[in-house]
Parts: C-alpha cells; sequence; structure tokens
C-alpha cells in the first residue's frame, strides 16, 4: 500500500504533466480541425462568392436563349411585375416567359387566376404567354379531396371553369397541387389519380394543353422527412408514385409537366426514379428548378457551398453524369421552369441558379431544353 502510495505520489506529477501535453495536442488538433476547414472552406467558396456577388451585381446570363414556363409575379400589380420581367430579359437571355397563379386553396383571400394576367399579358404578345387553373381549378381539387365530393354537379362546374380558362387564352392548365409543403401557400394534398384531375387530363388532351402539377415524390408512406416540421405538415405523408402514374396512363394524350426537377423536398426524386416513370410514360415531362436559398436533396450539380451573406448555395460546380444522362437520354422532355417571381426580390435569384445549370450543358441539350421542347409542348408563339 504504501509503496503504492509512493508510487502514485511520485507518478500523479508526470501523468498530470502528461495530461496537460494532451489537452494540449487535443486543443491543438481540435483548432486544426476548426481552422484547416474553414480555410478549405473559403478557398472552396472563393469561385462561389465570385459567382454570386457577380449574379447579383451582374447578372450571369444563359449561354444561349432560353424560356421560362414557370414564373409567379405580385397580383397587386400585375402590370408592373410583367413590365419588370420584360426589362429582365436581356440581362437572363431569356426568350419568352409563362406566368401562373401560385395554387391556391379556397380559403386564400389573395387567390386570383388567369382573367388578371391575360390582360396584361396581351401587351406582350411572343414574350408573355399565361398558364391558368392554380386560383380556381386546384382550390377545387383540394377542396374535393378533402370533402370527398367529386360527384356530377362538382365535374360539370370544374369542367366548365377549365373550358373557360382556355377560352380566355391560357396556353395550358397551371400550377396545380397534389403534394405541397406550406410556403405561400398553406399545406396542400390531393391524390394525383383523383377523379378531377383525371379529369383535367381529359380537358388538357382534347385542346392539346400541357397541365403543370407540383408534386413532392412519396414512393410509399413515410413519416414526415427532417427538417419538415408537423405541424404544419402532417407527420405522415401519402404515397403518390403510383397513383401519379394512373394519371399519367388515364389519357396518354395529356401532356403533365412535373415541376421541380432539381429542387427535391423528400429526398426521393432520384434520377434513378425520373428515368424509370420518363421510360414508362411518354406524356410525361418535367420542368427543371434550383433554388439559390434552399436546395434541398439530390442535387443536379456538383457543389454546395456556402456563401459570404451565409445563405446555402446548391448551384454551382459541374452537373454531376447521372443527371447529365438523363437530361441527354430524355432531351424532348425537359423545360426550364425557374420558379422566378417578378419584380425580382433582393439576394440570389432562382433563374440565376437554374441557368448555371443551363450553362453546364451542351449546346445541342441547351437549344432542346431552353427554347424548342417548350413551343412545342406549349404551343408557344
Ligand atoms: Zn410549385
Amino acid at each position: 500500500m504504501q509503496l503504492n502510495m509512493r508510487i502514485r505520489k511520485k507518478t500523479q506529477p508526470i501523468s498530470l504533466r502528461r495530461s496537460i501535453v494532451i489537452l494540449g495536442l487535443a486543443l491543438a488538433c481540435a483548432l486544426l480541425l476548426c481552422v484547416l476547414p474553414m480555410q478549405i472552406g473559403q478557398a472552396q467558396t472563393k469561385p462561389g462568392q465570385t459567382q454570386s456577388s457577380s449574379a447579383s451585381h451582374k447578372p450571369v446570363a444563359a449561354l444561349s436563349p432560353y424560356i421560362d414556363v414557370h414564373t409567379h409575379l405580385d397580383e397587386t400589380n400585375v402590370g408592373g411585375s410583367m413590365q419588370s420581367a420584360m426589362e429582365s430579359m436581356p440581362s437572363e437571355n431569356l426568350a419568352k416567359i409563362v406566368f401562373m397563379p401560385s395554387p391556391f386553396t379556397l380559403a386564400d383571400a389573395k387567390r386570383f387566376d388567369v382573367e388578371l394576367l391575360l390582360s396584361a399579358a396581351k401587351k406582350y404578345p411572343g414574350k408573355i404567354a399565361v398558364l391558368g387553373g392554380g386560383g380556381t381549378l386546384n382550390p377545387m381539387i383540394i377542396e374535393a379531396a378533402r370533402t370527398g365530393d367529386a360527384g356530377p354537379e362538382v365535374q360539370k362546374k370544374f369542367r366548365e371553369r377549365a373550358e373557360a380558362i382556355l377560352a380566355a387564352g391560357a396556353v395550358g392548365f397551371g400550377e396545380m397541387a397534389a403534394e405541397h409543403f406550406p410556403s405561400s401557400t398553406p399545406y396542400e394534398t390531393a391524390p394525383p389519380d383523383h377523379p378531377l384531375f383525371l379529369l383535367l387530363a381529359d380537358i388538357a388532351a382534347q385542346h392539346d394543353v400541357p397541365i403543370s402539377i407540383h408534386m413532392e415524390a412519396v414512393p410509399q408512406d413515410i413519416d414526415l422527412p427532417a427538417p419538415l416540421k408537423s405541424p404544419p405538415n402532417p407527420p405522415r405523408l401519402h404515397a403518390n408514385i403510383a397513383a401519379f402514374e394512373r394519371l399519367l396512363s388515364h389519357n396518354p394524350r395529356a401532356k403533365i409537366i412535373w415541376a421541380h426537377l432539381g429542387w427535391d423536398t423528400t429526398g426521393y426524386r432520384t434520377p434513378e426514379l425520373m428515368r424509370r416513370l420518363l421510360e414508362a410514360h411518354p406524356n410525361l415531362f418535367m420542368e427543371i428548378k434550383l433554388d439559390p436559398l434552399d436546395p434541398e436533396k439530390n442535387a443536379p450539380l456538383a457543389e454546395v457551398t456556402l456563401l459570404s451573406f451565409g445563405l446555402a448555395s446548391g448551384v454551382s460546380g459541374q452537373i454531376k453524369p447521372e443527371w447529365l444522362r438523363l437530361l441527354t437520354d430524355f432531351q424532348d422532355r425537359f423545360v426550364i421552369g425557374s420558379d422566378q417571381h417578378y419584380p425580382q426580390g433582393s439576394g440570389p435569384q432562382r433563374w440565376q441558379a437554374v441557368v448555371l445549370l443551363f450553362n453546364e450543358l451542351p449546346p445541342a441539350l441547351r437549344q432542346k431544353i431552353g427554347t424548342e421542347n417548350a413551343i412545342r409542348i406549349y404551343h408557344l408563339k
């Protein structure tokens, strides 16, 4: 015991010194671990920062003209919003633009539809086209899904409204929602094979116009994926891919445009799933969107960097090979749908994000995805 005590007395200072050394080493390592990635991060973010600061001061235009088939505006100043979009066109190399109402619900006091857009759009023939239904047909679908009433009377009203939207001059239907997390609109859900969606497909096929649908990808029933919160979202999400395929097969002449490819909020909108669906359904098309403030999952570009002002950007670097293969193999099936709002707000713009991806594509592919597909699918003049 005494010996042990003596040893301990002797060894205590040594182990204390050792502890200090170990602590020092650990601190040094921790510092290194902190500092090194910061330095690497700084080195990596330099191109992004240059790009973003140049984007905020001097936009990077598309390398060839493109048509944006998915844009929104300030409904309190439609004329001014369209005017500001027209003024932005040269700096983006934007050739034509399609505006649409958001997918509203019945309760939304701000909801509007094609009538509000068309009179202003007519001032810009060949430049601005309009989709309709987001403010009227979509609320009818969401409401019918909620109440379970999609009977003959509801269907009759729905058809009349859809026909009126096209007669007024809309080039198709949008923005519709089958699964939509809260943003400017509340959480919305309706099965994509709901009777009113099937009816809309028939009407769209009859008139050869497209339907733009917002639907988060949910292959099977799942718990709400992180970082989404419940409320305002439901704790569980219902499978929608099989129902979406039933919509696609219901009327193969109906052109269904699945909005927001490249902005995957659930983690299931993978190039593999998109390839399978595009192979199986020739009437399926997709709008490409990237959000510089909210890159989400399965981003098509290689780098996710942090910009100097602390905002995430998933919109720099080269296009990932599996995405380039997908766009190349189905090059007649994609259009640009940036989800840009006009007038542009401050900070990184959505059109800029998708243009950085667009500029990664070979010229022949850019020509198809930029302009040719949109002109053919939407019959743009
Ligand atoms: Zn949307």
